[in-house]
């Protein structure tokens, strides 16, 4: 299951119909909260996930409402007495903010935190579904993106494989060897095989438009990304490290993304349309205009092409 669950939606103050910002990314074995504002764990209620499904906390960046949820989870993961480390990534600057956080109060901790604090734009961290990469923001306190790569695989046409004759473990044998030799004749894994493509899903919040956007899109299956503002505000987001609509969309249509959602939406704005309609005059993809407890599947892999 490769899925995006929206816990809430709004930047700086939430409003009656948008909680602070919260997201699960639920990507096979992998649970991944980013950015619990408060109120996140009450929202996790509604999803159906529970803090024993976590397996990871990513937080872009130390203002309010991308952390302030951190205390009630962290201290909801030893409540609920959570089995398996969990680990927590945040920008190294910001580590007194987490430690403040993480200890804000007083309860029994018995949950194991591994905490491993990004210290470099590019750091990787590998996962046993792919590479998870911070890439530093443009915003005024310190500030990482983050993207999660799956690897190319590879895949298996069974016709290809039965004109050659090959069966049983000699499938084994060539997948692991990469070719196979078959009375005086190799075949090669390419062959009989065509590329998987690998998925890719990125998460991009709070910036100004910078290289590390461009870098975190790239050929996104999915781009969760912070639109604040509208183009008529687009002084002020310059001025204060965001991104308008419009930019954001630019920036999907550029990288090739496939599923472009939209949030962190500034409470200025009553109607989510004007998102939209600003976005799709620049992006023809799948357009998603978050809303809160929403889930957005990630889109099916991209067709290999045979060769
Ligand atoms: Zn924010």
């Amino acid at each position: 299951m490769r899925e995006l669950v929206v816990l809430g939606t709004a930047s700086q103050a939430p409003t009656r119909r948008r909680n602070h910002n919260g997201y699960l990314l639920r990507w096979d074995d992998e649970v991944i909260l980013f950015d619990p504002g408060e109120g996140s764990q009450r929202q996790m209620l509604h999803t159906g996930v529970t803090a024993t499904d976590l397996t990871r906390i990513c937080v872009t960046h130390f203002h309010g409402d991308h952390c302030l949820g951190l205390p009630g989870m962290i201290q909801r993961l030893s409540l609920d007495r959570v089995p398996h480390p969990v680990a927590v990534h945040f920008p190294a600057g910001g580590a007194d903010y987490f430690a403040r956080l993480r200890h804000a109060s007083s309860f029994h901790e018995t949950a194991e935190l591994a905490v491993e604090p990004i210290d470099a734009d590019g750091q990787r961290i590998a996962l046993g579904i792919g590479t998870l990469e911070a890439r530093r923001l443009r915003h005024p306190v310190e500030t990482y993106g983050y993207r999660l790569v799956e690897p190319d695989g590879c895949r298996l046409l069974p016709e290809r494989l039965s004109a050659y004759g090959i069966a049983g473990p000699a499938v084994g044998q060539l997948l692991r060897e990469g070719h196979l030799d078959l009375g005086g004749r190799r075949v090669d894994r390419d062959e009989v095989s065509v590329t998987r493509p690998g998925q890719r899903f990125a998460f991009v919040m709070d910036t100004g438009l910078c290289d590390g956007v461009y870098a975190l899109a790239e050929h996104a299956d999915l781009l969760v990304i912070e639109s604040t503002f509208l183009a008529s505000e687009a002084a002020l987001a310059a001025e204060v490290g965001h991104l308008t609509a419009g930019q954001a969309a630019r920036v999907a249509a550029e990288s090739g993304v496939r599923t472009l959602v939209l949030t962190h939406f500034s409470q200025r704005y009553a109607d989510p349309r004007r998102f939209h309609d600003e976005a799709r005059e620049h992006f023809a993809g799948e357009l998603v205009i978050a809303e809160d407890l929403e889930t957005v599947p990630v889109p099916p892999r991209r067709v290999p092409s045979p060769e």
